[in-house]
């Protein structure tokens, strides 16, 4: 099913890898700038994420024996910064996810890069290392933040979704790749109803809303690939779906021949397994120049029908 897979280490018949997007409240302070701060239910939903689900979180990885990925604003790592300690302590990683949750698609280009790189700052100075990975709010990447991730020296980007697995996306100023997510393997679309910023959804059962997700696994088993789950602690993190995932992670750590490892692992073996002549797909950025819609000749859009 798929056309290259990648040989994953050990013989192991697919890699895996849950990133948590540790937002908080980020989400209702850059929704709501004028009074978000006095919005207390929004507030307490994403406290809910560093200092009740992270600590449940790290306590399954640490018997189970996983390292893996988290995604953090900048902002948020400063507000909490025990759920950062405790992270890094257990080895896990703390990739780059914007400074206050800020959609690139909305902000100037001057205004995305001052944003990111004050977020760089604070990974520096908290973690003691600059990020490797980048997860876009929203995954709402733009040429220009492809362009900052490649300035950076970044290895990867997890926003975009162009496979199923790993691929690597090229620019004239340099590459990086990009660890595919999709909106079947997040968290939102099941778990998530948060009318303040527009996401009404109807919530399901833990058993049902994960059902997707395991489902998700036995593909990526089946055809060599690599499950990556995009969930965010508030939101999965909750006592009833955490049990079924522990369960999950139980039973096929048990029965499964899987790699679990932080994506900054798996990037660079899926490095190393292209420079050994292995094949990776090649996106070359950028898609387009300009609008594709036809414009008229005072440059607005015109409609094509
Ligand atoms: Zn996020």
């Amino acid at each position: 099913m798929i056309l290259n897979p990648i040989a994953w280490p050990n013989g192991a018949r697919c890699a895996c890898s849950i990133s948590f997007d540790m937002d908080a409240d980020s989400l209702i302070h850059i929704a709501k700038p004028r009074d978000g701060f006095n919005r207390l239910y929004p507030i307490t939903m994403g406290r809910y994420g560093p200092t009740v689900a992270v600590p449940r979180i790290l306590e399954t990885y640490r018997r189970l024996g996983l390292q893996q990925s988290f995604f953090i604003p900048a902002w948020t790592m400063q507000q909490y910064p025990e759920a950062v300690e405790a992270i890094l302590r257990d080895g896990h990683e703390i990739g780059h996810h914007g400074f206050l949750h800020e959609d690139p698609t909305t902000i100037a280009q001057p205004e995305q890069r001052h944003w990111f790189e004050r977020a760089l700052q604070v990974h520096q100075r908290m973690t003691g290392r600059k990020p490797t990975g980048y997860r876009a709010p929203v995954y709402n990447v733009t040429q220009g933040t492809v362009d900052l991730l490649v300035e950076h020296g970044f290895s990867y980007d997890s926003s975009l979704m162009a496979d199923d697995i790993p691929y690597l996306m090229k620019t004239a100023a340099g590459e990086l790749f990009e660890v595919p997510p999709h909106w079947g393997t997040d968290d939102w679309p099941a778990f998530a109803h948060f009318e303040e910023i527009g996401y009404m959804m109807p919530v399901r059962s833990p058993s049902i809303g994960l059902s997707a997700f395991f489902e998700e696994f036995e593909a990526h088993y089946e055809a060599g690939g690599l499950w990556m789950p995009v969930w965010h602690p508030f939101l999965t993190g909750r006592l009833a779906r955490w049990r079924l995932v522990e369960k999950f992670l139980e039973r096929i750590l048990a029965s499964h021949n899987v790699w679990f490892a932080p994506l900054s692992e798996i990037v660079a073996h899926v490095d190393a397994f292209r420079r050994g002549g292995g094949h990776v797909r090649v996106e070359n950025l950028p898609y387009y120049d300009g609008p594709v819609a036809l414009m008229t000749d005072r440059g607005q859009a015109a409609s094509p029908l």
